[in-house]
C-alpha cells in the first residue's frame, strides 16, 4: 500500500522544487514508483527503498491543481499540489532614492524612494531604528516620499516596508546638539488645615530634571523651609511654621523655574512656649548631607555643664549653645550639636540641630535629642525647665503624631536590647551612661513629665 507522507501543504510556485516522500511495501524495495500527472504524464518515479521509504523532488511547469499519481503495479496513491499562477512578488522593489545627509536635530526633510509594481495608493511604512514609525507613504506612479525629523543626534536606520519581506534600508547621520527640554518644579498638593507648629508634607513634581538635583522650598520669598532631592520627576518635602496666616510657598529649581502656591496657616503658637531659633546662637546651618530624621520618640539628656542661674541672660545662654556646639564639634568630632533642643534653666529653650536631621545624643539617634542645661545627678531642674519640657514635649508630640507618651512600648536600645520604654525616656534607659541624673529620671521629673503631656494631648 503506498502512502504520501510529505507534500507541500501551501501552493508552490511554477518551477519551484519541492519533494514528494512516502511509503510503500518492502517487497517492492528496488523497484521504481511510476509517476503520472494530471493523469496525462507519465514519468519514471523514485526507487523504493529497502524499508519501503520513497522519496522525489518534483516541480511544475504550470500553475492550477495539479494531480500527482504515485503508482506500482496496482497499487496507488493520488495527492493534489497547488501550484501558484503569479510569482511571489519579488523583493528589492523598494528604494531610496534621495536622503539628505547629514540631517540637521530639528529639521524637517524629505525622502523619496521608489516602489516599482506596486500599486497607486498603496500604503507603506517608514520606520527608524526598527521601532519607531515615521510616517506611512503612499505610493503614486511607482514612487513614496515623507518627510521626517529627528529630535536627538546620531544614526539612525531608516527602512521603508512593503508587502511582505519587501524592505530597504539606508543609515542617515543626525548631527547638531539635541535641544534640552526645559525643565519643571510643580506642586502636586497644596496642604489644607494648616496650623502653627505642626508638620506639613509638600509633593510635587520635577520634569527633566535629573534624580538627586536639588531644589529648593521656600516660605515668603526668604525663609529655607528645605531642600528636597528629585527623584524619578518628584520631589517630597517637610516643613513646619510657627506663626499663623498667609504664606507664599514656592519650590524652586533655577531662576527660570518655580512654582508657587498659597498657604493659609492657622492657630496660634502655644504662648507659654519661647522658642529661640538657631540663628540667635550660630549663622552656620545644620550641615544638609546628614542623615533625614523622621522621629520616632523624645529621649531627655542634662548637657552635665555646671547649670546657668534661673537669672541668666541670653547672651549667657547664647554663649552657653556655643560651648555645646564646641564640645560636640571640636571635641567629639560631630558634624554639629549633638542635641535638638536645649532648655535652659531660665526656661527658654534653644534650637539645637535641625529636627529634619538625625541627631548624635542617644547612640540610636531615631528620635528627638531633648536637653536640659546642668548636671542633674542630684540636683533637680527648676520649675522654669519643667513647664517649658512639658509645652515642647506636648508640641513635638502633636507634632509627631505620638499620641501616648507614657505607656511603655518595645523600643530599641544601645546597651539593653530591646526594653519596653515609654515614647518620651532618658538617655540611660537606651545607654549605659548616667544622663539624666537618677535612674527613673526623678531629677529630671520625667515621670511627671510624661503625665502632664498626656494631660495636655
Ligand atoms: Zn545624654
Amino acid at each position: 500500500m503506498i502512502q504520501v507522507t510529505q507534500a507541500p501543504q501551501s501552493p508552490v510556485q511554477i518551477k519551484q522544487q519541492f519533494v514528494i516522500a512516502g511509503t510503500a511495501s518492502p517487497d517492492y524495495a528496488g523497484q521504481n514508483l511510476t509517476l503520472t500527472v494530471d493523469n496525462q504524464y507519465q514519468a519514471n518515479g523514485p526507487i523504493v527503498d529497502v524499508d519501503g521509504s520513497w522519496s522525489v523532488t518534483f516541480l511544475f511547469q504550470q500553475a492550477g491543481n495539479r494531480r500527482l499519481k504515485i503508482a506500482i503495479d496496482n497499487d496507488s496513491t493520488e495527492v493534489v499540489i497547488q501550484v501558484a499562477a503569479t510569482p511571489v512578488p519579488p523583493a528589492n522593489r523598494l528604494r531610496f532614492v534621495t536622503v539628505p545627509q547629514p540631517i540637521k536635530v530639528g529639521q524637517a526633510v524629505v525622502v523619496t524612494g521608489a516602489a516599482d509594481g506596486y500599486a497607486n495608493g498603496a500604503r507603506l511604512l517608514l520606520r527608524a531604528d526598527q521601532q519607531y514609525e515615521l510616517a506611512r507613504p503612499e505610493v503614486q506612479v511607482g514612487k513614496w516620499q515623507a518627510v521626517v525629523g529627528f529630535n536627538q543626534a546620531g544614526s539612525r536606520l531608516l527602512e521603508i516596508i512593503g508587502n511582505g519581506q519587501d524592505r530597504a534600508q539606508v543609515t542617515v547621520s543626525i548631527t547638531g546638539t539635541t535641544p534640552p527640554r526645559p525643565p519643571k518644579v510643580s506642586f502636586t498638593n497644596v496642604p489644607q488645615n494648616v496650623r502653627v507648629e505642626q508638620m506639613v508634607t509638600f509633593q510635587g513634581s520635577a520634569e527633566n530634571y535629573s534624580d538627586g538635583a536639588e531644589l529648593v522650598l521656600r516660605a515668603d520669598q526668604r525663609s529655607e523651609l528645605a531642600r528636597p532631592k528629585v527623584q524619578a520627576g518628584k520631589w517630597q518635602a517637610t516643613a513646619l511654621f510657627h506663626q499663623s496666616g498667609k504664606r507664599l510657598i514656592e519650590i524652586i529649581g533655577s531662576e527660570q523655574d518655580r512654582a508657587q502656591i498659597t498657604l493659609d496657616v492657622q492657630g496660634a503658637p502655644t504662648p507659654d512656649l519661647q522658642i529661640f531659633p538657631r540663628s540667635t546662637w550660630t549663622n552656620q546651618a545644620t550641615p544638609a548631607d546628614l542623615p533625614d530624621l523622621q522621629p520616632k520618640r523624645i529621649t531627655l539628656h542634662h548637657t552635665d555643664l555646671a547649670a546657668l542661674p534661673v537669672s541668666a541672660t541670653q547672651a549667657q545662654e547664647v554663649a552657653r549653645m556655643q560651648t555645646i556646639w564646641n564640645s560636640h564639634v571640636n571635641g567629639n568630632g560631630w558634624s554639629d550639636i549633638g542635641y535638638h533642643y536645649v532648655i535652659m534653666s531660665s526656661g527658654r529653650i534653644y534650637v539645637g540641630r535641625s529636627e529634619r536631621k538625625r541627631g548624635a545624643h542617644d547612640v540610636v539617634n531615631d528620635g528627638l535629642g531633648v536637653a536640659f542645661d546642668g548636671t542633674f545627678t542630684t540636683a533637680t531642674i527648676s520649675s522654669q525647665q519643667f513647664q517649658s519640657a512639658v509645652a515642647l514635649c506636648t508640641q513635638l508630640c502633636q507634632r509627631y503624631g505620638f499620641t501616648d507618651p507614657v505607656t511603655p512600648v518595645p523600643t530599641p536600645t544601645a546597651d539593653f536590647g530591646t526594653r519596653n520604654l515609654p515614647l518620651i525616656c532618658g538617655h540611660r534607659d537606651r545607654v549605659a551612661t548616667a544622663c539624666p541624673g537618677t535612674e527613673g529620671g526623678t531629677t529630671v521629673r520625667l515621670p511627671e513629665i510624661r503625665q502632664a503631656v498626656k494631660a495636655k494631648l
